[in-house]
């Protein structure tokens, strides 16, 4: 008799790992089916963390390097031993990934290691690395698998000197030529590890602008603070190919000119795509859109009865927090709740110096809806302790819908931006007015007072400037 289950997830990553724990909570019995040797998916394993982690080691060799001098520290010989910065990633990697096995094991979730395969509504195949196959059953069957980073035809990934992130987070030395091919937050966050750590980086985005899905305003304010740090970008530029020399790669680029450039490694960093080879769903009839997205309603629910989706495999954006408010969601539903995730209140970050958030609406989506609102900035030069810090890069920008005052997007660009979007989100979950967080009292001297100053701009009348 093959073992029967309530709940079956197929991906162990933010929205299969935290689903199964919330179904496991709920008391339905669980399993979740993950192939990779660790638990925690693209985010703990090869996204978000390793690259949170580099991100903060490399800022601070170049805050070593560099800016501690007018604070009176004076450093010694600032010397990269990229060996031990690489180790310390990777430990954090693994603490993570237990931890979610420890986890697993609190809430008796059961891991079958191996692929997950949907055999038919109810049933999946497990096949583990050493080919042995376990067929299970299930009352519902949640897929979770993800997403790949999507490839440039006719440039093939070596993860050596054409490499994905996944490589590029685990490069054994400093290029001295970096070019990263997209100019999303993937290749920045990437792109400014490398360049803090030595290497010349040469972004190239075909678009005419950086970060796409950010209001134009905070891109146009992050271009210029990374190219005033020695970053160059070639916009409008297209990689028509990459020759390959035993020292060096060339591109071939076409823009307004043709040119090339040469580069020791190349980041392809042009997008993910959703990652659904090997499940099935061909054979049980689950239906994809023209992205290769499964098609879920509100409900998570796909067109076949007891198949559900969530995280970067269907349509949103494909972010960790997204994933898994997913993931909760559809295990409360299936317990008969009521769940639902508020879509215009996920927050995106880039985690560049400085760092650049935002919630809500843009300015550009606004104007195309025709939508009247209502501007409020304050600058981080403004800000008492972004002056103690050092740090002034910046401001914060909220707007709000002109009759009613409800926010409807906050967008900041700053030291910080990604802690301090939490009280947006807070705000647009809440239905806050602009007028709400500037009657709110917030704490001196923080950089969140620029927040409660950029409420009170809206209605003209913020006090420090
Ligand atoms: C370099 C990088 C940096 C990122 N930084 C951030 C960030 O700072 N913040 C943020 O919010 N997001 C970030 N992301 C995005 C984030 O990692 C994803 O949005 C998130 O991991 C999606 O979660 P998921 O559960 O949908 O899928 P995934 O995390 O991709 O997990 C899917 C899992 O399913 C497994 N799987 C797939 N098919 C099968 C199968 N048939 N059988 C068994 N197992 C299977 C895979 O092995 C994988 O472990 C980053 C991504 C990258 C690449």
């Amino acid at each position: 008799m093959p073992d029967r289950y309530d709940v079956v997830i197929i991906g162990a990553g933010p929205g299969g790992y935290v689903a199964a724990i919330r179904a496991a909570q709920l008391g339905f019995k669980t399993a979740c089916v993950e192939s990779r040797g660790s638990l925690g998916g693209t985010c703990l394993n090869i996204g978000c963390i390793p690259s949170k982690a580099l991100l903060q080691s490399s800022e601070k060799f170049a805050e070593a390097g560099r800016d501690l001098a007018e604070h009176g520290v004076k450093v010694g010989e600032v010397a990269l031993d990229l060996g031990s910065m690489m180790g310390r990633k990777d430990k954090v990697v693994t603490t993570l990934t237990r931890g979610v096995e420890f986890l697993f094991r609190k809430n008796k979730v059961d891991w079958l290691k191996g692929k997950g395969r949907i055999a038919a509504p109810g049933r999946v195949v497990v096949t583990g690395a050493d080919g042995a196959s376990q067929e299970i059953e299930a009352t519902s069957i949640i897929i979770a698998s993800g997403s790949e980073s999507t490839p440039l035809p006719g440039i093939e990934i070596d993860e050596k000197r054409i490499v994905s992130s996944t490589g590029c987070l685990a490069l054994d030395r400093v290029p001295e030529r970096l070019v990263v091919i997209g100019g999303g937050y993937i290749g920045l966050e990437l792109g400014s590890v490398w360049q803090r750590l030595g290497a010349k980086v040469t972004v190239v985005e075909v678009l005419d602008h950086i970060v796409p899905n950010m209001d134009r305003e905070l891109g146009t304010a992050l271009q210029r603070v990374l190219a005033r740090s020695g970053m160059e970008f070639k916009l409008g530029t297209k990689v028509a190919g990459i020759g390959e020399a035993p020292e060096r790669l060339t591109l071939e680029l076409e823009g307004a000119e043709r040119q090339s450039l040469t580069a020791e490694v190349v980041l392809v960093a042009i997008g993910r795509r959703p990652y659904t080879a090997g499940l099935g769903l061909e054979a049980v009839g689950v239906a994809l859109d023209e992205h290769g997205r499964i098609t879920v309603d509100d409900g998570f629910a796909t067109n076949i009865p007891g198949i559900y989706a969530i995280g970067d495999v269907i349509r949103g954006p494909m972010l960790e927090h997204k994933a898994a408010e997913e993931g909760v969601a559809l295990a409360e539903r299936l317990a008969g709740q009521k769940t639902s995730v508020d879509y215009d209140a996920i927050p995106a970050v880039i985690y560049t110096w400085p760092e650049v958030a935002s919630v809500g609406k843009t300015e550009e989506e606004l104007k195309a809806a025709a939508v009247s609102y209502r501007v409020g900035k304050f600058p981080f030069t403004a800000n008492p302790r972004a002056r103690t810090n050092g740090y002034t890069e910046g401001f914060v920008k909220i707007l709000a819908e002109s009759g009613t005052d409800r926010v409807l997007g906050v967008h900041i660009i700053g030291p910080d931006a990604g802690t301090l979007i939490a009280e947006a989100v807070l705000a647009k979950e809440f239905g806050a007015s602009a007028e709400d967080i500037a009657r709110t009292c917030h704490a001196h001297p923080t950089l969140s007072e620029a927040l409660k100053e950029a409420a009170l701009a809206v209605d003209g009348r913020a006090i420090h400037i």
